[in-house]
């Protein structure tokens, strides 16, 4: 007999299905992690669960669950975070914080800090004005943090000292990320423009919230993303292909 479960959750990936109107979707939810799902009739139109099949859709779902395969039977959606998808750049951004997700986060395994990190992110992008591209900066450095990728610029890598007051640091790709400039060997660390240090510190030390009211220059914010977006690759080992058109 088929088990019904109820779990509250963001949709990560929406593809199309082989089966009667159906589309899979790939569903992060705090306790079952990520996991996939099929949604029945929402290609036909006027489908009432048409909205729950798109990505971004966060809700509470109603599963069926049959020898671990899930059907979404229902949604109760409380936010589409529909202002997201109206403007190209914060489409495209919001669009890397879902694929990391669905990249990093396990299928079974529960994670509640993620979820929130993922959920404070797109509501900061939606509603609270924080520019986008501060947004993922400051998510993909969290998220490596949380997820024990270990990237966090606070202190250097090799003496500990505190990072936080430095005006200038190199960034490298092991250990933690970063190093005081007296441990940054010729050729080993990326040397970064003060400017550029100054957003990453800013962006790491501050809340999103605190972060509504930054302006950073679009070309020091271009280049921290792809600094953080590096990380990413040399750490998860997998590039986030919806930054691809913002990274050339
Ligand atoms: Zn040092």
């Amino acid at each position: 007999m088929a088990e019904t479960i109820k779990t509250i959750g963001i949709v990560l990936k929406s593809s199309k299905h082989t089966i009667d109107a159906a589309r899979l979707l790939d569903i992060f939810s705090p306790e079952l992690g990520r996991f996939s799902a099929v949604i029945r009739g929402v290609e036909k139109p006027k489908a009432k669960l048409a909205i729950a099949s798109q990505p971004f859709c966060f809700g509470e779902f109603m599963l069926s669950e049959r020898n671990g395969f899930y059907t979404v039977t229902d949604c109760f959606v409380q936010d589409s975070f529909f202002s997201i998808s109206q403007n190209l750049d914060s489409y495209v951004l919001g669009c890397s914080l879902l694929e990391m997700a669905d990249k990093i986060v396990q299928a079974g395994e529960s994670n509640y800090e993620i979820f929130m990190l993922l959920l404070s992110s797109l509501k900061a992008i939606a509603y609270d004005g924080v520019d986008p591209t501060i947004v993922v900066i400051k998510y993909i450095m969290d998220l490596l943090r949380i997820s024990g990728f270990g990237f966090d610029i606070a202190t250097c890598d090799v003496c500990s000292k505190s990072l936080k007051n430095e005006k200038r640091a190199a960034i490298v790709y092991t250990g933690n990320g970063a190093v005081c400039l007296s441990h940054a060997k010729n050729g080993e660390a990326l040397d970064i423009s003060p400017a550029e240090w100054d957003a990453l510190k800013s962006i790491r030390f501050q809340s999103l919230t605190e972060l509504q009211s930054v302006s950073i220059p679009a070309k020091v914010l271009s280049s921290c993303l792809s600094i953080a977006a590096k990380q990413f690759y040399y750490r998860v080992g997998e590039k986030i292909q919806s930054l691809s058109t913002r990274l050339k």
